[in-house]
């Protein structure tokens, strides 16, 4: 009966000949801490089937999920941000430009994309808060401005993704005017009856809250995301009271009449899908 007996004493593996799980095969639920596979989480869109958790995704993903067959043509790929205030906290801010860009893949805080959901066209501009905090600067408002632009032009829909801390210290003023940029352009947007959905995701916060975010023709957002234009410590301090329980999260802010839905993201698209159709002008009669 050798076969159950330990015939070596102590562990004999040497460390390099341990096999290790390669890394991002497992991740822990953020919220619930149980044990989710990569090809799980895939699967269920990047939400915790434990707990109903919304991980926090990019423009990649968002993009794999809303447009069929993760088919599209990716719009003003090329922008990047210059460095007009010549600025520097910790490290110049045209280094940390390069070193986001490097670590992140991606070229700005934003991503816009043309092509079809469920067969019907729509331009998706989706942020990414990888890339400084998916923080609002010249690029991200330029992006959503010729998106806009582009939307009006081939009469398509347009869906904005927000994710955000706000507007980017770094391009300082620069940034705060895209909040008057991009809401021009989508009063022409609406002047030109284009639908315009905005979803608003964990975290929607400043400048983006305060101009495109809250603006569309139905503001939807995921579920449990935080949603606010200053931080809880700053209101507190400003106004001296205690801030009720569940302030700034979607339910909260639906609750308060700022938004028309929440969507569970595993229903994005088919909710998405059906409020385009819904949206979408009626042909004229033959
Ligand atoms: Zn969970």
């Amino acid at each position: 009966m050798a076969w159950f007996k330990r015939e070596l004493k102590g562990i004999i593996t040497t460390t390099e000949e341990k096999k290790e799980a390669p890394d991002g095969i497992w991740n822990k639920c953020p919220n619930c801490k149980k044990p989710l596979h990569y090809s799980e989480q895939v699967e269920n869109q990047y939400v915790c089937h434990y707990c109903g958790f919304h991980i926090r995704i990019g423009s990649k993903e968002y993009f794999s999920i809303l447009f069929d067959d993760n088919q599209f043509t990716e719009l003003f790929g090329g922008l990047t941000s210059g460095d007009p205030l010549h600025f520097t906290d910790t490290k110049k801010y045209t280094d940390r430009l390069v070193e986001t860009k490097k670590k992140t893949g991606l070229q700005d805080a934003i991503r816009a994309g043309v092509g079809k959901m469920n067969g019907q066209n729509v331009v998706i501009a989706c942020m990414d808060f990888n890339f400084i905090g998916g923080s609002m600067g010249s690029v991200v408002g330029e992006k959503i401005a010729r998106s806009i632009d582009y939307s009006i032009a081939n009469k398509i829909p347009f869906l904005m993704i927000s994710k955000s801390g706000g507007a980017r210290m770094m391009e300082a003023a620069f940034s705060l005017m895209q909040m008057a940029k991009t809401s021009a352009k989508l009063a022409l947007l609406s002047q030109a009856k284009v639908p315009y959905i905005s979803l608003l995701t964990d975290p929607t916060t400043g400048g983006v809250t305060a101009s495109y975010a809250m603006l569309g023709d139905i503001n939807i957002a995921e579920p449990g995301s935080l949603i606010g234009f200053a931080g809880p410590r700053v209101i507190k301090e400003t106004i001296k009271k205690d801030l009720p329980k569940g302030f700034q999260t979607a339910e909260f802010v639906q609750e308060h009449g700022f938004l028309d839905f929440i969507v569970d993201r595993r229903e994005m698209k088919e909710k998405l899908a059906s409020f385009l159709k819904m949206l979408a002008p009626v042909a004229p009669a033959p």
